[in-house]
């Protein structure tokens, strides 16, 4: 396996969100509750505890920091504090069992390919995804929500925000 890096949506920004309870950028109100159902925290990449953790749906850039052109979503978050997660681990454990879209971009936000994954199985498909030169990073998408749950980069090129 190659060196990956994931990439979780910044501290800063989790943090500006419970203390606003808005979406930055564009300010639109986010949504407080206690966890009807486990969702994927996009700052620790753990699923929620539905029934005890309370959390925090927002507005997302899901391309902020990489590209002049945006496409804003529904992520959720902790509304308590939690850990971001370390940018040098593996694919997060807690989201492997729950399917998987992997879009991999060039620069330009131009979308080379994607692909569905169900079975728990991503390290070989993000190998094969990089292993095309033309692509820059990839997105990791919920297949069944359509949300922006993380991005992957090559860990091997500098960090680019
Ligand atoms: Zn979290």
């Amino acid at each position: 396996m190659l060196p990956i890096r994931i990439v979780a949506i910044p501290t800063e920004i989790a943090e500006q969100v419970r203390e606003t309870l808005r979406a930055p950028v564009y300010g639109f109100p986010a949504h407080a509750e206690l966890a009807p159902e486990p969702a994927p925290c996009r700052h620790c990449l753990r699923l929620t505890t539905a029934g005890k953790d309370r959390q925090i749906l927002f507005t997302y850039n899901r391309f902020a920091g990489m590209e002049s052109l945006p496409q804003p979503g529904p992520v959720y978050i902790h509304a308590e504090n939690c850990p971001r997660y370390p940018e040098n681990g593996s694919f997060p454990e807690e989201l492997r069992g729950s399917p998987r879209t992997l879009e991999a971009y060039a620069r330009g936000r131009r979308l080379l390919d994607q692909k569905y994954v169900s079975n728990g199985k991503f390290e070989p498909v993000i190998e094969k995804l990089f292993a095309r030169p033309d692509v820059d990073y990839l997105q990791v998408n919920s297949t069944t929500a359509g949300c922006f749950t993380f991005r992957i980069e090559r860990a091997s090129e500098p960090q680019r925000r």
